[in-house]
């Protein structure tokens, strides 16, 4: 039996793939490539040194999907294909709509029709909108305030009158705070196609000298420093809560969903500092007009995966801030590299797998 990966050629699929193949899963992408190449299932495979089933395959492409899925046997699928900007949500709201709710409708179909009954769903904090009550736990309120955080609790709802309707299947849902951070080859990590929305990609284009300034977004909420708090985690260990939501379903029937974040919080200006620090660059930044939408805080309450998935994030901001860095000096090689660029040697190791 296989595990099918939805968008598992993405940033954080990715590095699921990675710990899968360690355990020797027999893993299968779908992935429609919008947002990666082909090049990091190239790196998954030199990483783990195994191969992985490859299908670019838009999910809302029924015919190819179904073929997929009469290819192998699944015995679970990871579902993270979707598109995730809340900006490019709020100005393509069809489109938001159409590639993260149809396609999993789609997914979902297929699923029944070859009776494979686990799921793992990638959703995020962005489906509680402005928290109640920090640290947020699963049972706070949810009322997204965007498109993209809308048809993510969409697909929760779903999923959870699916559990009810059919007693029989096992669904996990994730809520993902703010995952940064690399795989630690420095092979895989997030390389954003088009301009990056997050605070980390921005973070190291300003390292890099691609960006002059680092803005960020208002100095005057009510937090330690006026900047805003998240709760960030590192890719490895929001990959490691997926492994023990996989060993979650192994005996369990229904839908439950799960915070994964550190549990702590970050300030912008304390991840500026960290970065700096760690990595012995300084960062130019300004202080700007506060981002529509932002909330002052936002971290999660992570007892409840602590207790039923004994799961527990271990990296810290350090390793997060080190790792993301080396992941983008790598690309800048790589693509230096294609271009015939001759660029003067830089502070990082080629990872070789043992
Ligand atoms: N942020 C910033 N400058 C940027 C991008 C983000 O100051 O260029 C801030 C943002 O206001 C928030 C934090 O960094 O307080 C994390 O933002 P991100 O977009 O990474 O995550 P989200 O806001 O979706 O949790």
């Amino acid at each position: 039996m296989a595990i099918l990966v939805t968008g598992g050629a993405g940033y954080i699929g990715s590095q699921i793939c990675v710990d899968l193949l360690a355990l020797n899963k027999d893993v299968v992408i779908v992935d429609d490539l919008s947002n990666s190449t082909l090049e990091v299932v190239e790196n998954i495979e030199l990483i783990s040194g195994k191969k992985v089933h490859f299908f670019q395959v838009d999910l809302k492409n029924k015919i190819e999907l179904d073929l997929v899925f009469r290819t192998f046997r699944f015995s679970e699928v990871i579902h993270l294909a979707g598109v995730k900007s809340v900006n490019d949500s709020i100005q393509n709201p069809l489109e938001y709509y159409s590639q993260n709710i149809l396609g999993t409708i789609i997914l979902l179909d297929c699923m029944k029709k070859n009776n494979v009954k686990k799921i793992i769903f990638s959703s995020s904090a962005t489906v509680y909108g402005v928290p109640e009550k920090i640290p947020i736990a699963e049972s706070a309120k949810t009322e997204p305030i965007n498109p993209y955080g809308l048809t993510k609790l969409a697909i929760e709802q779903l999923l959870n009158a699916l559990a009810n309707a059919n007693k029989d299947l096992s669904i996990v849902i994730l809520r993902y705070f703010n995952p940064i951070g690399a795989h630690e080859s420095g092979l895989i990590g997030e390389k954003p196609l088009s301009k990056p929305n997050n605070l980390m990609p921005f973070i190291t284009q300003v390292a890099m000298k691609e960006r002059e300034y680092l803005n960020v977004f208002g100095d005057d909420y009510d937090t330690k420093d006026g900047t805003g708090v998240r709760d960030y985690i590192h890719i490895a260990d929001l990959s490691s809560g997926h492994i023990m939501a996989l060993n979650y379903l192994d005996d369990f029937k229904g839908c439950e969903t799960f915070n994964l974040g550190s549990g702590t919080g970050f300030s912008v200006l304390e991840i500026i500092n960290a970065f700096q620090r760690v990595n012995g660059i300084h960062l130019n930044y300004r202080v700007v007009e506060k981002r529509k939408g932002d909330v002052a805080v936002c971290i999660a309450d992570i007892a409840k995966a602590a207790l039923l998935l004994n799961w527990r994030p271990n990296k810290t901001i350090e390793d997060m801030c080190k790792d993301s860095w080396k992941i983008q000096q790598m690309q800048s090689v790589a693509l230096a590299k294609e271009e015939g660029i001759i660029i003067e040697k830089r502070k990082y190791e080629l990872w070789i797998p043992q």
